[in-house]
């Protein structure tokens, strides 16, 4: 019984638990809502503890799909699933195989791609069995162009809101990963004229960064203490913490990490701070957006131009923000409920 009030509670509508012990395969598909549209997250590949930290993991982060693709404005539910195991067998084509026949059981009410411990070529095998499933290869691509350019606009939109205009012309900007979304950020932002100063625990990475857009390097935790305007993180999650927020002396976090904040309080203390935070999950659903157009089978650009918007959505977050009296981070949530119940 107490599981299905934290169901209720959480609001999911459908948790399915599945198994083919014949391929050793044990999953978990966890539609949270498909109240805007079939519910879409990637497939998790791991080893969990226990099956009861399995099925918190799939309940948690169904949910935080369906606000992240209600913010980000997509025809798109929010639904996640688990594999559990050891992500690196390479016994993989009985397994996805399994995986994609559960997927094909709920008719598309769940769109799966990939995630943690999981590749494309992992998903090539899911789609043997069902059409239900984004992120192939040789479809939408890499999707971290498009998380960048919308990363980009979040930066550009809360320098309008601090300081009046969109411009970051003088203005320094801290990276933190020098990777796939941290490069490709890197770019746009030198091409609008920011000072740039990146960090990486690869060297070379930072490296071709800095020979890319004139960027200065710094190591380890530097990049927390500089004197710089704004702070991206590209890197990690849980970086805004009770260690980090201390040092930091800019006026803008806006980047593509996935859960920045250790903790919602840490947002609370952003605030407190007079530090304008854009929501990881709002600046960085180009990704999303990007394995959309490929369920909806748009071009490139169109998937960019989507991207864009995510500028209006910052500040209508900021907006919410200002008039309730509440963190950033909380009016993130309260925009994609408001959308859920217009819906
Ligand atoms: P990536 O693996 O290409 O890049 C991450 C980089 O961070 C690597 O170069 C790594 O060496 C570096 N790094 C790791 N720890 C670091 C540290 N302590 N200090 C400095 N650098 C460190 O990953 P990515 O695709 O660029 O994604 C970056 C972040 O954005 C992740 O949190 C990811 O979940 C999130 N994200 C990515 C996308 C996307 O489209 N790729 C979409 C949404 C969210």
């Amino acid at each position: 019984m107490k599981r299905f009030d934290t169901l209720a509670e959480m609001g999911h509508e459908e948790v399915v638990v599945c198994s083919d012990p014949s391929v050793g395969y044990r999953g978990i598909l966890a539609v949270h809502s498909t109240k805007l549209g079939p519910a879409l997250g990637g497939t998790r590949f791991w080893q969990y503890a226990s099956d009861e930290e399995a099925i918190t993991d799939a309940l948690r982060l169904s949910r935080g799909m369906t606000y992240k693709n209600a913010v980000a404005g997509l025809h798109l539910g929010g639904g996640k699933s688990i594999i559990i195991g050891d992500n690196k067998t390479k016994d993989r084509e009985r397994i996805f195989r399994a995986h994609g026949r559960f997927v094909e059981s709920l008719g598309g009410r769940y769109i799966t791609a990939e995630d943690v411990g999981t590749s494309t070529k992992d998903m090539d095998y899911v789609h043997m069995e069902t059409s239900h499933v984004a992120g192939l290869a040789g479809k939408s691509g890499d999707p971290s162009p498009v998380t960048a350019h919308g990363v980009f606009r979040a930066v550009q939109a809360s320098a309008n809101r601090r300081w009046g205009s969109d411009s970051l012309e003088g203005k320094t900007v801290t990276i933190q990963g020098c990777g796939s979304v941290g490069t490709y950020l890197a770019k746009e932002l030198h091409e609008a004229g920011a000072k740039l100063i990146v960090s990486d625990i690869d060297s070379a990475k930072a490296a071709r960064v800095s020979k890319m857009t004139g960027a200065k390097i710094v190591e380890g935790d530097v990049i927390y203490s500089l004197d710089a305007d704004i702070f991206s993180p590209c890197a990690l999650g849980g970086i805004i913490n009770d260690s980090t927020i201390p040092r930091l002396k800019v006026q803008i976090v806006a980047g593509g990490a996935n859960n920045q904040l250790l903790e919602e309080r840490h947002g609370d203390e952003l605030q407190r701070r007079g530090i304008l935070y854009a929501p990881d999950y709002v600046a960085n659903a180009g990704g999303v957006i990007n394995v959309y157009g490929e369920v909806a089978g748009w071009d490139a650009q169109r998937a960019l131009d989507k991207a864009d918007d995510i500028y209006d959505t910052v500040l209508k977050v900021f907006d919410i923000a200002e008039s309730q009296h509440i963190p950033t981070y909380e009016a993130a949530d309260r925009l994609a409920e408001q959308r859920l119940a217009e819906a």
